[in-house]
């Protein structure tokens, strides 16, 4: 509670600072790098609060959940309620209202062809509003999206075009703002030029990651990650605190972002450069992003990581089955290719939009790994008798086996009964560690002297188009899903279901058909992803099995849900009618009100659970039966009926009686409970 008033207040002093108006000189500072295409500079105005200094809480390619960032989100100083204008002269040409997303969103056409968005919209101007409150009416719902034609909606420049607001999946109250060119790609709306915002910070560069990218590779004498603190030596001056030793093919990633003199928001970077040997061999230009392959940002960033803590740490490598065009790379897409015993300089360089630069050089050390014995001192067990765990792990195309003080010469892997001897790679922290390349063939079990690991490969999927696979109660058919090549597992069990680790990217739909043992099945049993917390997937039973679609690897489970929403009315009268609706598991699919059996428009505000009506006319009133129906995603039917005029009158006779009823106290509790409340 402290924490939050503190955290207010903060908030409120950041807002009464970024409030104050500012002088803006519209002279425009060049990036950087010259653009390749040439934006318009000027022509549109700034959509909330033009002229006035801005604060942003989001750039132009941040890195979120399964996207880019396509727009600016432009802070309104945690209220809703500011006038959003027209970006020019148009028409609207979309208007979308939508739980989630970009909640109740506009889109303006501009005759040079490129579109503005405005999005998390509290409501539109009165002809906007009353052309979409129309059509829901006539098609009885809530959830809309209307193309309305160049000539019924016409625009002018800096006309008020809606409200701000805080709708859809939006984290507080701000203007989510966008500009599309005719491809519906997303552009960078700073190249088209709004003084009203400045940045003269230069993005701060948090940790460096090397990765060994195969069997064959290491990284300071390992197999894996090795995670650096970069040392800051100067403004946007950044090193390495020691030389790197690497062997075979490395992947650089860093936790690179933007701040702001207006903002204590985390943004994005939009330029990033990696040249070794002064040899260029990455060039990352954030300006332009095409929507349909934004969610590819899943193999941009290390997925892994951002799965396992949260952090989005960017490669400067392009992954395999990325196919987003904003990379220029060398012929090896940007791996870091170390054969030799030389020492290697390597200089990265990070701007933000606005053109400020931070600079990042260390040198990486090449070094031959070391296997044999004269060179790793360690002296290899000709036999040994190794009884302890053994632990096994598949990073992309390597398995590694791992076996605690041991010096066991090679591990064997099975693969349908068939052995393979794998070589120890190298000993690190007491442990054996042998790589193997699967690559070569895949394999079911490890095995180090006595000791034994199910590794429970079941096949090899390749990321082409259309694969299936099929065991007695199980089919996946993975459509389009795959990046790379995944090393299937599979594990059910009950009611829980396990397809490899939510910690592998999906880009598509897969679909699932599973026969789970001892279940009885009800219509109402459905599946969710229970990776993280537990959301609901849906499910068709076909006989004793049920078929569901998954974005998502890792876990399932199937959950009956018999329970119908729960429906709780807030303010009910002759002028207004909201309640507020929940479901507890499959969540809520619909909802319907009617007064006197005539359908009633509701908007929903799904994070707080509120809906409430919305008049077709100003000067229609509530009377009669009132009825709402909540219906949940498993077909779960939630009723309230009432009479309004009773109602009303019920809750006046609450009210009086409340106003004449003593005050109750708990003897002796009243100078306490007032304390409490003053803290
Ligand atoms: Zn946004």
């Amino acid at each position: 509670m402290i924490i939050t008033r503190v955290l207010s207040a903060i908030l409120l002093i950041v807002y009464l600072i970024s409030d104050t108006s500012v002088n803006l000189s519209y002279a425009q500072k060049e990036p950087g790098q010259a653009a390749k295409e040439q934006y318009p500079k000027g022509y549109f105005m700034f959509p909330i609060q033009p002229g006035r200094q801005a604060s942003l809480s989001g750039g132009f390619g941040d890195l979120r959940t399964n996207h880019f960032h396509a727009g600016l989100d432009i802070r309104t100083g945690a209220v809703e309620g500011y006038n959003v204008y027209a970006a020019a002269d148009g028409y609207v040409s979309r208007i979308r209202v939508m739980r989630g997303g970009y909640g109740n969103v506009l889109y303006i056409t501009h005759p040079n062809g490129y579109t503005t968005v405005y999005g998390h919209l509290k409501n539109y101007n009165p002809a906007i509003e009353e052309y979409l409150r129309r059509r829901e009416y006539s098609q009885k719902v809530w959830e809309i999206e209307l193309i309305p034609g160049p000539n019924e909606l016409k625009v002018k420049k800096g006309e008020i075009v809606a409200i701000s607001g805080n709708t859809g999946a939006s984290g507080g109250p701000h203007l989510h703002f966008e500009i599309r060119d005719a491809l519906e790609n997303a552009i960078n709306p700073m190249k088209f030029g709004f003084p009203e915002i400045q940045d003269s910070q230069a993005p701060i560069i948090e940790r460096v990651i090397l990765k060994t990218l195969n069997a064959y590779s290491r990284v300071n004498g390992e197999f894996g990650r090795v995670s650096i603190a970069p040392k800051r030596t100067g403004s946007g001056e950044y090193v390495l605190p020691n030389i790197v030793k690497a062997q075979g093919i490395i992947g650089l990633e860093l936790n690179t972002y933007d701040r702001s003199q207006t903002s204590p928001f985390r943004m994005g970077i939009t330029q990033l450069e990696v040249e070794v040997d002064g040899k260029s061999t990455y060039k990352l230009n954030l300006e332009k992003m095409p929507f349909d392959v934004s969610k590819d940002i899943n193999v941009h960033i290390d997925y892994d990581i951002s799965q396992t803590n949260g952090v989005r740490i960017q490669k400067c490598y392009v992954a395999d089955g990325n196919r987003i065009s904003i990379y220029e790379t060398d012929k090896n897409k940007g791996k870091i290719f170390v054969s030799d015993n030389q020492l290697h300089s390597v200089y990265v360089k990070v701007k933000d939009t606005y053109g400020n630069t931070s600079v990042l050089t260390f040198s990486i050390q090449g070094e031959a790994p070391k296997l044999q014995e004269s060179e790793t001192g360690i002296p290899l067990a000709e036999e040994s008798n190794y009884t302890g765990n053994i632990s096994t792990s598949i990073t992309e195309n390597t398995l590694a086996v791992r076996a605690k003080n041991t010096k066991a010469p090679f591990a064997i892997l099975q693969n349908k009964g068939v052995p393979t001897k794998v070589p120890l790679s190298y000993v690190g922290n007491k442990e054996a560690v042998y790589l193997y390349d699967l690559n070569r063939g895949i394999a079911d079990f490890a095995q180090v002297d006595n000791s034994s690991s199910l590794i429970g490969i079941k096949k090899e999927i390749l990321p082409q188009l259309g694969q299936v696979y099929t065991e007695p109660h199980l089919r996946i058919d993975f459509n389009n899903a795959l990046y790379d090549t995944l090393y299937l597992t599979t594990s059910a069990s009950g009611t829980r279901l396990t397809i490899n680790t939510e910690k592998i990217p999906l880009k598509d739909l897969m679909t699932v058909l599973w026969t789970p043992s001892g279940i009885s099945m009800s219509p109402k049993t459905g599946v969710y992803d229970i990776n993280n917390g537990r959301s609901f997937l849906g499910g068709v039973w076909v006989g004793s099995a049920i078929q569901f679609k998954t974005r998502r690897l890792g876990n399932f489970q199937l959950i009956t849900d018999n329970e119908a929403p729960s429906i709780r009315p807030a303010r009910l009268d002759s002028n207004y009618l909201s309640f507020v609706i929940s479901d507890n598991l499959s969540g809520i699919k619909s909802f319907n009100c009617f007064v006197n059996s005539e359908w009633v428009l509701m908007d929903y505000e799904y994070k707080n659970g509120r809906i409430w009506s919305i008049k077709l006319n100003e000067d229609q009133t509530y009377s009669g039966d009132l009825k709402l129906e909540v219906v949940d995603n498993v077909g779960n039917l939630g009723t309230y009926q009432v009479n309004l005029e009773e109602y009303i009158k019920q809750q006046q006779l609450q009210k009086s009686k409340k106003k004449h009823a003593p005050v109750r106290r708990k003897p002796g509790s009243g100078s306490k409970s007032k304390k409490s409340r003053r803290r």
